[in-house]
C-alpha cells in the first residue's frame, strides 16, 4: 500500500523547499534507510520505500502541484499512475533514481570534479549519519563517537563474490567488455549499454561465495570518534573524508580506488532557555513593572553561568539588551555572539494591603481612572441589588 503520511513530512522538509532540498534530502534518506545498510531491518525497508514514493511526487513539478492541491488523491488518481513503491523491490527503486543516488555527483562511480578525485578512478558512495548536540555542546565544541553501517568488501571472498577455491570467468555474453552494443532505431546508430548478463562487470560468478552471496560486498559496522567545531549550526555537516564505502563491486571488485566520505550531519537540540539566531542567542526575561519603572541590576542567565544587566528605569515591555560576547562562537572566526535580552514585564497577581494602598496613591497621581477597590465596589452592588430586589 502506498503511503497515508505527509510527503513533506516523510522528507522532513518545508512545504516551500526547492528542487535542490527535496534531491538532498530524499538522498540522504535514500542513504539512511538503504536495506544494504540495515540487513533484516523491516522498519527501515518501509521507509525507504516511502521515501522514495515522497521523493517522486515532490521532484515532479506537475505531480507536486496535484499533491500540494489535493494531497494524496490527486496524485493516486486515475491517470497520475504513481507507483506503488512499497511493492517494488529496493534495487529497482535504486536504480529508478540511480541519477541522484548513484553514478556521478560524487555519490560513487567514476569519480570526476571534486577535491582530488582523479578521472578515471572508481569512488565509492558518500555515507551520512547524525549527532544530536546541545547548545552547551555548541558552544565549547565536542567529540561524538558514531557507528554507522558500511558496505565493505566481503573478507571471505575478498570482493570477487566467488566461492574460495572457484574464480569469476569471464562473461560470455560481452566477452568480458562489460558492455554490449545494441541497435538504435532500426539500425540507425549502435548504442553501447552496460551488459545486462554481468552487469558491467565483465565477469560472471557460478558458485557463490556464501558470507556475501556474490555481492563481494559485507554490510559492516563501524564506530568513529568525530570532533565537531564550536559554532556549529543545525543541518551543517562535518565530513569526514574516506570513511565512506569502497568502490561498488560493479567498478571495482577489489575496493580498489577510492572510499566515498562520511558526512555527519549536526542537529541542535532546542534549549528550555535561549533560542539560538546565527551566533545570537535570545532569551526572554521576566522583570517586574516595579524594576521596569524604577531601573534595576538584574542576574541574567548565560549558557555557562549567569551575568549581571543593568535595567535603566522607564524600560518597556518586549525592550531588548546585548550582553556583548555571550553568544555561540563563529564557526569560522571563533568571535562569539552576543546574548540579546527581551523584557518581558511581569504584572503581580496578587497585592498585600499595603502594596495596593501604594498603588492607589500612585495611580492618585496620574489622573487615569482606575477600578474601585474590588471589595467595596462588591458591597456596594450587592447593596444596589438588595434594594432593587425587595
Ligand atoms: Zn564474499
Ligand atoms: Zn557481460
Amino acid at each position: 500500500m502506498p503511503t497515508t503520511r505527509d510527503y513533506y513530512e516523510i522528507l522532513s522538509i518545508e512545504r516551500t523547499a526547492d528542487g535542490e532540498e527535496i534531491k538532498r534530502a530524499y538522498r540522504r534518506l535514500a542513504m539512511k534507510y538503504h536495506p544494504d545498510r540495515n540487513p533484516n531491518d523491516p522498519e527501515a525497508e518501509a521507509k525507504f520505500k516511502e521515501a522514495a514514493e515522497a521523493y517522486e511526487v515532490l521532484s515532479d513539478p506537475g505531480k507536486r502541484q496535484r499533491y500540494d492541491q489535493f494531497g494524496h488523491e490527486g496524485v493516486r488518481g486515475q491517470g497520475a499512475a504513481a507507483h506503488d513503491f512499497s511493492r517494488m523491490n529496493v534495487q529497482d527503486i535504486f536504480s529508478m533514481f540511480e541519477d541522484i543516488l548513484g553514478g556521478g555527483g560524487g555519490f560513487g562511480g567514476f569519480g570526476g570534479g571534486g577535491r582530488g578525485r582523479q578521472r578515471g578512478v572508481a569512488r565509492g558512495y558518500d555515507l551520512e549519519t547524525e549527532v544530536a548536540l546541545s547548545l552547551e555542546d555548541v558552544l565549547k565544541g565536542t567529540e561524538r563517537e558514531v557507528e554507522f553501517t558500511r558496505m565493505d568488501v566481503c573478507e571471505t571472498c575478498t570482493g570477487s563474490g566467488a566461492k574460495a577455491g572457484s574464480k569469476p570467468v569471464s562473461c560470455p555474453t560481452c566477452g568480458g567488455q562489460g558492455k554490449v552494443q545494441q541497435a538504435g532505431l532500426g539500425g540507425m546508430f549502435r548504442m553501447v549499454t552496460v551488459c545486462p548478463h554481468c552487469g558491467g562487470r565483465g565477469q560472471i560468478v557460478k558458485d557463490l561465495c556464501e558470507t556475501c552471496r556474490g555481492k563481494g560486498r559485507q554490510a559492516r559496522k563501524r564506530k568513529l570518534s568525530v570532533k565537531i567545531p564550536p559554532g556549529i549550526s543545525d543541518g551543517q555537516a562535518v565530513r569526514i573524508q574516506g570513511e565512506g564505502e569502497p568502490p561498488p563491486q560493479e567498478l571495482s571488485p577489489s575496493g580498489e580506488g577510492v572510499r566515498g566520505d562520511l558526512h555527519v550531519v549536526v542537529r541542535v537540540r532546542e534549549h528550555k532557555t535561549f533560542a539560538r539566531d546565527g551566533d545570537h542567542l535570545l532569551l526572554e526575561m521576566p522583570i517586574s513593572f516595579t524594576q521596569a519603572a524604577l531601573g534595576a541590576e538584574v542576574n541574567v542567565p548565560t549558557l555557562e553561568g549567569h551575568d549581571k544587566l543593568k535595567i535603566p528605569r522607564g524600560t518597556q515591555h518586549g525592550a531588548l539588551f546585548r550582553v556583548i560576547g555571550q553568544g555561540l562562537p563563529n564557526l569560522r572566526s571563533g568571535r562569539r555572539g552576543d546574548l540579546v535580552v527581551v523584557t518581558k514585564i511581569e504584572m503581580p497577581k496578587k497585592l498585600s494591603t499595603t502594596q495596593e494602598k501604594l498603588l492607589r496613591e500612585f495611580a492618585a497621581t496620574e489622573n487615569e481612572s482606575v477600578l474601585p477597590e474590588s471589595q467595596g465596589f462588591l458591597k456596594k452592588m450587592k447593596d444596589l441589588l438588595g434594594k432593587g430586589g425587595s
